[in-house]
This record gives C-alpha cells, structure tokens and sequence, in this order.
C-alpha cells in the first residue's frame, strides 16, 4: 500500500519548517507553508510551493487553530499534514482530525499518541513490553491516604509526585520525606487540575543525579524498527535542553544493545510507526523509562550527523506505507555529534529577547551544520519559543566534535536580539561537560547557583 504524496503541508513555523521543506524538496513533494500574521515576512516561506496564512500572531488562533489549518490543507488539497514538533504534534485528536478529514498524518496512530500522552498509561505499556521503569506507584493514586503512605514507603524517599496529564515539566513534585508527603500530593493534584482539568497523580522513585539519555527509533507500517542509537541531554535549564550529544558518552556497547533492543521491542508491541524517541533517566548503569515523544524532535540532527540517515526523509518516506530500506536492527554510530540550541534570551537573566536581527554571520567549514529560518533584517516575534536556531557539529570523536563547536560559536554573530551564545561558550570550555557524564542538574548547579 505505498502512496506518494504529492503535497505536504507544515502545520509549523521556525527552524522545523524550514527543515520540513528541505526534506519533501528533495523527495520530490510539494509543500505548503501556513503561517501566523507575525510571520509573514518568514524567510523559509519562499522556498515552500504554497503560502497560506492560517491567522494572527497568538498561536492559539494559528498554529494551535485545527480548524484554520485542516481548512487550508482541504484548500491546497494536500495529501498529508506534517505537525513538526510543538504545536499540535502529540495531540492525539488534531492526528485524528486529520485522518477523519482525507489526509494523513505524518505520525504514528492517534490511539498511539493517546497511550503515550498519558504518563501512568505510557508507563505500564513499556512496563508490560518489558522496558525498565522507575519504581513508583504502578498507576494512579487513590483517595486512601493511609494506603499512600504505605506506597511510598514501600518505593522509599526522596519520591516525585507526578501528574499522570502532567508535561512541559509541569505537575510535578519532589517529597523528601514522611511528613511532607501527603501536602505535596495534595497540592500536586490541585495544580494539575487547575493546569490539565485532570487531578490524577502517581509517585515514583526520585533520582537523585540521573542523565537524560534517549533512543531514536524508527518504525514502518509492517512492524519493522530500528534503533538510530541514542543521545544524552542532560544539560538542561529549568527542564529544557540545552546542549545534546550523541552517541552517549560512557555507555558499553552492551548497554547501547540492550536499551536499543528493548526499546526495539516495546515499538513493535504497541504497534508503533514512524520516527519516535523514548527517554530514560540513566544512573548507576540502569535506565529508567520516563515517557516517549511521537514526534520527531528538535535535537534528531545529531542522530542524523552520526548515523547518516535523513530522518526527515524515513519519516516521510514510512508515512507514504514505504518498507523500511534500513535494515540492521541498531545503526552503528560513526564519530560524535554535538547540538547548542541558540536561543533569543538574555544568557543570565533568561528573559526573552525578541526583536529585530540586524546583523547576521553563520558559521560554516567541515562539520559543521546551522538549521534556521533566519536571516538578516528577520523578525524574532514574541508570541512563539525562544529557540531560534540549531547549531550541529560533528567531529571523529567528542573533543573534535566540541573543537568545532567552539570554534563555530566564535565565528557565529547574531545582533540585535540578545542570545544565550555566552552561556553555551562557557559550558563548552567547562572541563566536565567537554567530558560529558554530568547528571540533569549540573548546568544549573554549576553555572547558575542560586537561580
Ligand atoms: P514532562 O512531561 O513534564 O517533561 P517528565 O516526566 O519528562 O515530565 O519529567 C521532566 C523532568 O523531571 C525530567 O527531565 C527530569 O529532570 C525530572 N524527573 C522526572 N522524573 C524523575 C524522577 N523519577 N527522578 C528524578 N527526576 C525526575
């Protein structure tokens, strides 16, 4: 049943778009840009076949509009929606609307985004495909207060209270004891109500110094998936990435096989499809499963530099019903890749910094690779992320690979708009990082005290 897709429209702005288009060009598919008021003058518009503006600048009138974008797919008479990342790309109904509309969805199934959307329902799933999990509740918890406090001190303290609709770091809290246990819960479930219209909670096993680290996979229609390997991003600020690095530095061969083909497994029991990631917190030698994005994510470019795979074009390619062409279960990692997200922020008080971009200097040379919508006399709207840019190295090995980045954030000159370049200069030239192995709080314990 392999379709081509003629048309695809970007239900997305920014970097992604552009990356979008970039992929379906050289597949031959035409391309629809939608876009908000705020970025008419996007200099990615230009290379796409079709421009349609699907509202103003909120995004909850564009880029968050179903109806503004399902009308300009039907306009265009578009094969298939391509939802990036953000936005609209886990909401299990928008993949459905879709569907239920003529098109497809450049994802996996709706029902898949619903299992994983949900913390408690994703956990057991992997639990039950055989991915290790962190101790916790094993499902939500009940009114019973007695029988919490048995729970928790059967998993043990330090425990994170977590909201089963929680996301974007949010509905979430850490009981470092007995006494404080219940308050937390209780109050966990009052936010997550308020934030998610949704009060269920669960307790897990709070780690105290885990690493970030995540495995791509990729799955066709058939069943078959494979593992692109993984990649570490535990520099982090206030929950978001901020430097990734890929392979993982210090894992054996054996761990890489072994979270892989769990991983492997887990997709094909629940009937995965398409490009996806599973992230674990990883400490003392052991994964623990947190959740899965159903989405391609900002940081697959360094999975892309290491394995040599165009994930932008697999994922287009198995959402047209292709087999998947590659065929070993796990893709060997050549060399080591690094990511910094260049972010429109003032780099110490982190306060956004849209505006205008007056001057404009990308780095280039060997292994190095910029992804961005931007150019010279662009706009930064305020209404959107402040991630503006990707910038992506590859070298043989780590200290190559950071050599050039280093050398790329020297060369690289953004004014106009503030950006965060200073801090990642100085967490490149911090010994540990450039070692790597740092746990998910070093970034702000170290460069950021008392924030
Ligand atoms: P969200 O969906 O809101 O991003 P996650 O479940 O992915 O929530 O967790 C967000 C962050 O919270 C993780 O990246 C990690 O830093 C921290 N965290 C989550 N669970 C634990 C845990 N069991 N122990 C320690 N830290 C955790």
């Amino acid at each position: 049943m392999t379709r081509r897709f003629n048309k695809v429209l970007i239900a997305n702005r920014g970097e992604i778009a552009l990356r979008i288009i970039r992929a379906c060009r050289q597949l031959g598919i035409k391309t629809v840009a939608v876009y908000s008021s705020a970025d008419k003058d996007s200099g990615h518009l230009r290379l796409a076949d079709e421009q349609i503006c699907i509202g103003p600048a909120p995004a909850k009138d564009s880029y968050l509009n179903t109806a503004a974008i399902l009308g300009a797919a039907d306009l265009a008479r578009v094969d298939a929606i391509h939802p990036g990342y953000g936005f609209l790309a886990e909401n299990a109904d928008f993949a459905q609307q879709v569907v239920e509309s003529g098109f497809h969805f450049i994802g996996p199934e709706a029902d898949t985004i619903r299992l994983m959307g949900d913390k408690v329902s994703a956990i057991a799933a992997m639990k039950a495909a055989g991915v290790p999990t962190v101790p916790g509740s094993d499902g939500l918890l009940g009114e019973d207060e007695a029988r919490s406090l048995e729970v928790a001190a059967r998993i043990g303290y330090p425990l994170i209270i977590k909201a089963t609709a929680g996301g974007g770091g949010k509905g979430m809290r850490v009981a470092e004891d007995e006494a404080g246990l219940l308050g937390a819960i209780a109050l966990t479930r009052q936010e997550a109500e308020a934030a998610f219209g949704n009060d269920g909670v669960y307790l897990e096993k709070y780690l105290t110094r885990p690493r970030h680290i995540e495995v791509q996979v990729l799955c066709d229609h058939l069943g078959h998936c494979i593992s692109l390997g993984e990649r570490d991003c535990s520099l982090q600020r206030a929950q978001q990435k901020v430097i990734e690095s890929a392979p993982a530095p210090g894992l054996t061969h054996e761990q890489r096989q072994q979270i892989s083909q769990s991983c492997i497994k887990a997709c094909q029991t629940i009937g995965y499809r398409g490009a996806g990631t599973l992230e674990f917190l990883y400490q003392d030698g052991e994964f623990y499963f947190m959740e899965m994005n159903t989405r391609i994510q900002v940081e697959h470019t360094i999975t892309e530099m290491v394995t040599g795979v165009d994930l932008l074009a697999q994922q287009l390619l198995v959402a047209q019903g292709a087999p998947l062409a590659l065929q070993e279960p796990l893709i060997q990692p050549q060399g080591h890749a690094i990511e910094c997200r260049i972010n429109a922020e003032d780099p110490i008080s982190f306060a956004p910094s849209p505006g205008r971009i007056d001057r404009l200097v990308v780095p280039a040379g060997l292994g190095v690779r910029w992804e961005s919508h931007l150019s010279p006399g662009a706009c930064v709207p305020p209404q959107y992320d402040a991630m503006i840019s990707k910038l992506i190295t590859w070298g043989d090995d780590r200290a190559q690979a950071i050599a050039r980045m280093r050398t790329a954030l020297d060369e690289l000159v953004i004014t106009g708009i503030k950006t965060n370049v200073p801090l990642l200069k100085a967490l490149l030239d911090d010994p540990k990082v450039r070692q790597g192995e740092t746990s998910i709080h070093y970034l702000e314990d170290t460069f950021l005290p008392g924030k």
